[in-house]
């Protein structure tokens, strides 16, 4: 059995899914499991639907252009199809009444709001596979992969989810459908598994299932050395191991969400993306191998970075006792750090730019720290570095913070 993965911008218009169709009716391995994103932007178009988020008097424009965005796929791939119509007013329906429902907590509306993109695209293309011919199963994933009641950012419940996978593996459908992204929490509510989460959903399934493998299809054409809307000659690599697979997505490689490889490690099952726009392709290999191939540099740049500079106000050294101050306070608030350094007397961290935690963590920090910090920065990390590439990208902008191993280099500098 294999697991496809197809992203929000693969099936944003009628012709996107169109072409998905075409991609899985050339599939030849089966069962076949394909979970989806929601169609285009509809996630963040939801985010802005959530009670509390929502001003009232936008509320039924916003419902009326996210139902006309999926009517209008609907019409175009099936129109008039009484099933498919039924099917989606009802979930429009349940939409409708969630928007209405008084505001509790932010993270618990987040889910049971956003958590219907995903509802509604795989609807519409189980719907319109079956129409060109595909029979499969509508699976609700809620009924596979569990998670805590960690709203909006779910752990995994394994031992539930491989026994939830694990009974419908014994009777698999040659072909099924399914979301990415949510998940049920042991109360019955949808839970999400952060932003981008698909892929991570797909990797979960993929674990569970013993796939012999997991491809996704991308809008690039495979795993590139950068990102092009930067770089203006990307090259694409062939094969990655998984460590680097992991340590790319770490420092911040966009092209995989960083939970998904190591699923994937623990059964080695080989991970390819390719292109919906070029399936016939090779695309990029994620597996056993040795190193990347081709051997070439590899960058990945983080905007909109903030460095923070802490230091003791009694000029004692910033070591093991200040550092767990400091890493609680990191930990409480919910920051992650891209990367640090210290000195004797201070500690640099880098870390993205979020006005709201921003403040907290200033706050927190100044009650036993000086604290210091810049916005407006880049953390570029450049893997299989040469020196005259590090000055190329830094361009003669001050450096802020530097920190060099043998095989990486990460570099802050103003963006
Ligand atoms: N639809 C979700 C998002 O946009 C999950 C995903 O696309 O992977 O974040
Ligand atoms: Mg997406």
């Amino acid at each position: 059995m294999i697991v496809y993965k197809f992203g929000g911008a693969s099936v944003n218009s009628a012709d996107a899914v169109r072409n998905m169709a075409g991609i899985i009716s050339r599939c030849t391995t089966f069962p076949l499991m394909v979970v989806v994103s929601a169609m285009g932007k509809t996630t963040n178009a939801l985010e802005q639907l959530i009670p509390g988020v929502c001003p009232t008097q936008l509320r039924q424009q916003r419902m009326a252009a996210l139902r006309d965005y999926h009517c209008a796929i609907a019409d175009e791939l099936m129109a008039g199809d009484a099933a498919l119509h039924d099917d989606l007013e009802a979930l429009m329906e349940a939409l409708d009444l969630a928007t209405q429902a008084p505001a509790t907590t932010y993270n618990d509306d987040y889910d049971s709001i956003v958590s219907y993109g995903e509802l509604l695209s795989t609807t519409i293309i189980s719907h319109y596979l079956r129409h060109c011919g595909m029979d499969n199963r509508w699976l609700d994933v809620r009924q596979l992969i569990f998670t805590d009641a960690n709203h909006r950012e779910g752990h995994v419940d394994w031992p539930a989810t491989t026994v939830a996978v694990g009974d419908l593996r014994r009777q698999l459908p040659r072909l099924s459908v399914t979301q990415g992204f949510i998940a049920g929490a042991p109360d019955g509510t949808t839970t999400t598994l952060g932003r981008e989460g698909s892929d991570y959903s797909a990797a979960i399934l993929s674990y569970c299932l013993d796939a012999e493998s997991m491809t996704i299809w991308k809008d690039v054409p495979g795993f590139l050395n950068a990102d092009p809307k930067f770089f203006p000659d990307t090259i694409k690599i062939d094969s990655i191991p998984y460590n680097e697979a992991i340590e790319l997505a770490y420092y911040g490689a966009s092209v995989i969400h960083p939970k998904t490889v190591k699923p994937l490690k623990n059964k080695n099952i080989p991970l390819f993306i390719k292109s919906f726009l070029s399936p016939e392709d090779e695309g990029s290999a994620v597996g056993p191998y040795q190193g990347i191939s081709p051997e070439t540099p590899l960058y990945i740049v983080r905007h909109a970075q903030v460095l923070i500079s802490i230091s003791s106000k009694d000029f004692s050294f910033i070591a093991e006792h200040n550092l767990q101050t400091i890493f609680g306070i990191f930990s409480r608030i919910g920051v992650r750090i891209n990367v640090m350094q210290n000195s004797a007397l201070s500690f640099s961290v880098c870390i993205d730019h979020n006005e709201v935690l921003l403040k907290q963590l200033i706050e927190a920090l100044q009650t036993d720290f000086h604290v210091r910090y810049n916005t407006g920065l880049q953390l570029i990390t450049i893997r299989y570095y040469t020196q005259a590439i590090i000055d190329h990208i830094v361009a003669g902008r001050p450096v802020l913070l530097e920190q060099r191993s043998r095989n990486t280099e990460q570099v802050v500098v103003e963006g």
